[in-house]
């Protein structure tokens, strides 16, 4: 009967909020030592240009392997870490070891690459993060223009006149940034203005929406492309995977393109040897 059905659902509840907490607990255990043991390592996405399909820079994306969970999604972790505190050692560790990686790329004569950092909501907002990140750098023996940080749309919305005091300052010590997941939250023309960010970068949403053959996806691109342009930045598309995708893109004057179709994110080995094997060409 139906109270019987209540009982039963409200136990389902309860079982699979036990479980979700368990995880989390799992997640914010493992992430305690992840910094020190290893667990933690950076793949590589490719950025390539619009026209040539020339690689202009990589996309440092982070992977965890959980002891006993394995392989744990960074939307998942990084969530957890940003409610427990622990997202500036890894934050940190990200900045490392991608600067570690590309000094050791142009030693090795990959000099043009450039990475781009992702950097979290709350990590942004740590006093002192431009410093740490410039100090980073400079011991790395590279030039902040090396690095480009992306942080979110919703992110940078959230609070614009805060994100545009931020964005100043690492400017000043010579950080470019993107907006990433550009299009799917409420932004203000004025403050994307005031951002002065070097990229747009589209939402995977909109890539993939292209397929549905009507006009309205081809035409939100064409429109984010073109105010892109009028002030002054580049348009990146994340999330290519179709050939009749990167087409539209590149008629449409698409500056540069990520996605599986291109390359997958990949271990550094890999990406190194990508780019010295002429597999890719490099710009
Ligand atoms: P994001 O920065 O928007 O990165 C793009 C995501 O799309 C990546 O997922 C990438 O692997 C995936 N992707 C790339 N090409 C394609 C494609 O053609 N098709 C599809 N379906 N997906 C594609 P990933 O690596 O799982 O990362 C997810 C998100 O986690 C990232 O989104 C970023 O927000 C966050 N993240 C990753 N690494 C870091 C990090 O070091 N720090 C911070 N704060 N966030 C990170
Ligand atoms: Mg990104
Ligand atoms: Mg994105
Ligand atoms: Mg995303």
């Amino acid at each position: 009967d139906a109270k019987e059905a209540g009982r039963n659902g409200y136990r389902c509840y309860d079982v699979s909020m036990r479980e979700r907490a368990v995880r989390v607990l799992k997640i914010q255990r493992g992430l305690q030592t992840a910094v020190e043991d290893g667990s933690l390592s950076l793949h590589f996405q490719p950025k390539h240009h619009g026209d040539t399909g020339a690689l202009v820079g990589a996309e440092a994306l982070l992977r965890w392997c959980h002891p006993e969970l394995g392989a744990v999604s960074p939307l998942e972790f990084i969530s957890v870490a940003e409610r427990s505190g622990q997202i500036g050692r890894l934050g940190e560790w990200v900045i490392r070891e991608a600067c570690r990686q590309l000094r050791d790329w142009h030693d090795r004569g990959l000099s043009t690459v450039r990475i781009a950092i992702n950097l979290s909501p709350l990590q942004i907002q740590q006093p002192g993060l431009v410093e740490v990140a410039a100090g980073i750098v400079g011991a790395a023996g590279l030039q902040t223009s090396q690095i480009m940080f992306e942080v979110t749309e919703s992110m940078a919305m959230r609070d614009a006149e805060r994100t545009t005091a931020i964005l100043r300052d690492f400017r000043a010590h010579g950080f470019d940034f993107a907006i990433d997941d550009f299009g799917t939250g409420y932004s203000s023309l004025a403050y994307l203005q005031k951002f002065q960010v070097r990229q747009l970068k589209i939402d995977q949403f909109f890539v993939q929406a292209l397929d549905e053959g009507g006009h309205e996806p081809r035409a939100i691109i064409a429109a984010i492309i073109d105010l892109a342009h009028t002030l002054g930045m580049e348009v990146v598309a994340e999330g290519v995977e179709k050939p009749a995708q990167a087409e539209v893109l590149r008629a449409l004057g698409c500056d540069q393109v990520q996605g599986y179709l291109l390359a997958r994110p990949m271990p550094a080995a890999e990406f190194e040897r990508c780019c010295l094997s002429g597999e890719v060409a490099v710009a």
